[in-house]
């Protein structure tokens, strides 16, 4: 299948309601790699978060995990899922670094402290030294052919970096001058990191949006498709969670959020709307301090206290 033509796929996909991308990208992959293509060489770098995201990508369905791990991509690396340890793990990072510059896939999960040099984030410790996140990823970071950020936290801060961020946590793209593919969401969703992986693995870099982030997985706003749209059309809103109506009056700030939740849904079961509560923004690059107070209506919140870690706005789009 050629890059149009998978690009092409996932949008068919999209407009017929067969949201089940993933299950479609792997018989693609599958076509792909039984020309003896390799997989995708990754290093899985978890820093400063909640661990959510590989959760979440545990939880794929179509692709499950083990599909993912035998048909997509070779994980090399990963201080959350691989059984080595101490100094065979070290080693790993370094014979990649060494053989494999340039080819490989480093995957980020979770911001990077920045104060004290670092120093709040030790992930690696050997006999003679402790080194952080901050000089792994600068290295290695260097030395990747693809620098992808899984979460809201690797990719703008997030959680990690909300006040009164103690550990100066900071994006990665922050440390790191180079393209990053930015992945977002607390906790992303599995489809949007597979789907991603899938498209470096077979065409390369996907197309993203101005703030880095793939556009087949964020290129309109929740509200644009949202089930509850028609009631905010009509001015009608809920006075209380739990009600039908728009829940714009609950806080939610869907009108500035840009993620396919509504049509792709989590693990094919449901979405936050639809499960009535509102959409609290997690792929939003001024997350989690830009939609709290999360219950207060989107014009009542404190937004000017956003500082820098601005907002791309875009109600109806
Ligand atoms: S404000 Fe929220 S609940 Fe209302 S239509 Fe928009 S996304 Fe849906």
């Amino acid at each position: 299948m050629r890059r149009e033509q998978f690009v092409k796929e996932c949008y068919r996909l999209r407009d017929n309601q067969d949201y089940g991308l993933s299950q479609h990208i792997l018989s693609s992959v599958k076509g792909y790699r039984a020309k003896d293509n390799d997989k995708l060489p990754v290093l899985w770098l978890e820093t400063s978060d909640s661990g959510d995201n590989n959760i979440s990508f545990m939880n794929t369905s179509y692709p499950y995990l083990g599909q993912v791990f035998d048909e997509m991509i070779d994980l090399l690396y990963s201080n959350t899922f691989m059984a080595a340890q101490g100094r065979d793990a070290v080693d790993i990072l370094n014979r990649v670094a060494r053989y494999q510059k340039g080819e490989f896939t480093l995957v980020v999960e979770g911001a990077i402290p920045t104060k004290a040099n670092g120093l709040y984030n030790i992930v690696i410790e050997t006999e003679r030294e402790k080194i952080t996140a901050l000089e792994v990823v600068k290295w290695l970071g260097g030395l990747a052919k693809y620098v992808v950020t899984i979460g809201t936290c690797a990719s703008f801060g997030g959680p990690s970096a909300a006040k009164p961020n103690i550990t100066g946590g900071v994006a990665v793209s922050e440390v790191l001058d180079r393209e990053i593919i930015k992945v977002s969401g607390c906790p992303v969703n599995a489809e949007w990191f597979v789907g991603t992986l899938a498209h470096l693995l077979m065409y390369g870099q996907p197309e993203v949006d101005e703030l880095g982030r793939p556009t087949l997985f964020y290129g309109y706003t929740i509200h644009r498709h949202c089930q509850r749209r028609s009631y905010f059309d009509r001015g009608n809103f809920a006075e209380s969670l739990g009600d039908i109506e728009c829940m714009f009056s609950q806080g939610c700030v869907g009108p500035k959020t840009y993620a396919d939740c509504p049509y792709r849904q989590w693990i094919n079961e449901s979405w936050p709307i639809e499960a009535n509560t509102p959409c609290i923004g997690c792929t939003n690059p001024d997350f989690p301090d830009g939609s709290t107070p999360f219950f207060t209506p989107l014009p009542e919140k404190r937004n000017e206290e956003l500082g820098k870690r601005g907002q791309r706005g875009g109600e109806g789009e």
